[in-house]
């Protein structure tokens, strides 16, 4: 296997049909081999029941359905431990990220770069609140570590195995993934773009989750 795509999601049932008619576009102007891993995250929706109908009709696709919410992280987690591609590309299932970058992260690897990741020139749509908390959760974070946090940075990217293999060694049970992300080293390279709005629904992040 070549690619793997990883996509947590939760309650995306709008959205996952047009996101994996994408991924699959992108993917057949390559001659790579890949499947998309959609790891249902609790949704309370019917992405289930969607995604089940995608696997009916591509074998390229494979499901995989926590039993309850537990968050992103475990849920991108949860990928890295189930992918088999030589690169793991992850990505959000709110079309925010959009899969058009990915042609550029693979010429990156194909140069030898590890981990390209996406950088945000602007933020999307999100809420005064969300805007300051994040970007003063990020400050402090800085000051108070000894690695570089990237801000504007998410969690779509492209990693080589090597780095996918080093994440899962990692023993943290409380994951901050786009620390760890930044702690594991590598040939790191960055992409600008400008992130649009969520296709469909609303971020899932409330007050109290930020908060905490
Ligand atoms: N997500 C998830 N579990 C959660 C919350 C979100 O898997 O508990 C997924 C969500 O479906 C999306 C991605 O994580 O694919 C990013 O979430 P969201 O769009 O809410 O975050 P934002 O874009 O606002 O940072
Ligand atoms: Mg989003």
């Amino acid at each position: 296997m070549d690619i793997s795509v990883v996509v947590p999601l939760y309650n995306e049932e709008e959205s996952l049909p047009e996101l994996f008619a994408w991924i699959e576009r992108v993917m057949k102007a390559h001659d790579f081999s890949y499947e998309v891993i959609f790891v249902n995250d609790g949704s309370t929706d019917r992405s289930w029941q969607i995604i089940e109908q995608l696997q009916t009709k591509s074998d390229k696709v494979r499901g995989i359905k926590f039993r309850r919410n537990y968050g992103k992280s475990p849920a991108l987690y949860c990928g890295f431990e189930q992918a088999q591609g030589d690169v793991v590309i992850t990505m959000d299932a709110d079309l925010q990220d959009p899969p058009e970058l990915v042609d550029r992260m693979l010429q990156y690897w194909e140069e030898g770069y590890d981990d390209i990741y996406a950088k945000r020139r602007n933020r999307g749509e999100e809420s005064w609140m969300r805007r300051r908390l994040s970007l003063a959760f990020y400050s402090i974070l800085q000051k108070m570590s000894r690695i570089d946090i990237l801000p504007n940075v998410g969690d779509f990217r492209l990693l080589d195995r090597r780095c996918v293999l080093t994440l899962r060694h990692l023993r943290e049970q409380e994951r901050y993934t786009k620390g760890l992300f930044c702690w594991i080293g590598y040939r790191k390279k960055s992409i600008e773009f400008d992130r649009g709005d969520r296709l469909a629904g609303h971020s899932s992040w409330s007050f109290f989750k930020l908060l905490n």
